[in-house]
């Protein structure tokens, strides 16, 4: 059923949007029965095999276009109008896959999209500061219209901050927006980390709870946590729901903005993000605020919330 609420999603990754559907239609050589296999996982370790299996059975420019499409149109039946689209470029170089090409498809499927879609691509932390300028030279390649903002995803407690720093001054001198993953499951000195680089915005970054003055500074810049309550359980970066720091962050006045991360893997929605958030407690003046920051903190002109 499609949902009347309007949403706009600002922490979507497009690789996260494969499911066991999509993934035998984008890999249709693959035995269903391994692919059903794969695809079920009930730990944060297999999480991360099942979404490494599916990743690497995309290879073409039109497997991602395909996904792409079934990506859109599925946001789009489930209220979402705008949508900043994560892609791992930098996974595409490390691959040694044809990335440019992967990207150019991506960027064409996204102006034929039925939402309006804008894209940020990013790196993989723990593969090292060179990995990371890379990746920011190639999407500052592409900075324009259609590809808005640079981030960084991955293991937080295996590398430094200041593995980003080269990465992240390239990418702000050309123009791109910063939105790095930080204080997911490490700490909130890895959110102070990416805030002095210069971060926009910050993808989970629930960590920062844990201090006090980090979380006055988010209030003070006005720097919105890109949150995803069914990913952090799902992932373990909370122990359950009902753990999760979502409401005393908005009640200390931290912008938030509500995802689903990787919806094909966490079976997740835009409305179940928000049922949940409500069954945290907040009201109906605070989830129409954190819907409508969806609109207000996108790096783009978006359409009417
Ligand atoms: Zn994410």
């Amino acid at each position: 059923m499609a949902s009347s609420t309007r949403y706009a999603e600002l922490h979507l990754h497009l690789e996260g949007c494969l499911d066991e559907e999509i993934l035998r239609e984008v890999a249709p050589q693959l035995d269903a029965s391994l692919i059903r296999s794969r695809m079920r996982f009930e730990s944060f370790a297999g999480f991360l095999d099942s979404f490494k299996f599916a990743v690497m059975q995309l290879r073409e420019a039109d497997q991602f276009r395909m996904l792409a499409r079934r990506a859109f149109d599925r946001a789009a039946s489930q209220g979402v109008v705008y949508a900043e689209v994560i892609h791992s470029a930098g996974v595409c170089l490390k691959r040694g896959l044809d990335a440019q090409a992967i990207a150019e498809a991506l960027v064409d499927e996204g102006r034929k999209a039925p939402i309006e879609v804008r894209w940020i691509f990013d790196a993989v932390r723990q593969f090292g500061e060179e990995h990371i300028y890379e990746t920011a030279r190639f999407t500052a390649g592409f900075c324009g219209e259609d590809v808005v903002g640079f981030g960084v995803g991955g293991d937080e407690a295996g590398s430094p901050a200041s593995a980003l720093e080269r990465g992240f001054r390239l990418a702000k001198e050309e123009g791109l927006k910063l939105t790095p993953h930080a204080g997911e499951t490490s700490n909130a000195e890895n959110v102070r980390e990416v805030l002095r680089l210069g971060a926009h915005r910050i993808g989970h970054g629930i960590r920062a709870v844990e201090d006090p003055s980090l979380v006055a500074e988010l209030v003070d810049r006005q720097i919105p946590l890109e949150v995803s309550l069914t990913s952090n359980v799902m992932t373990g970066a909370v122990a359950s729901y009902a753990a999760h720091p979502l409401r005393l962050l908005h009640e200390a006045g931290v912008p938030i903005i509500l995802n689903t991360d990787d919806p094909g893997f966490f079976c997740t929605t835009m409305d179940r993000e928000f049922a949940h958030a409500q069954r945290l407690g907040l009201d109906d003046e605070a989830l129409e605020q954190i819907r409508l920051n969806g609109f207000r903190f996108a790096f783009c002109p978006t359409p009417p919330a």
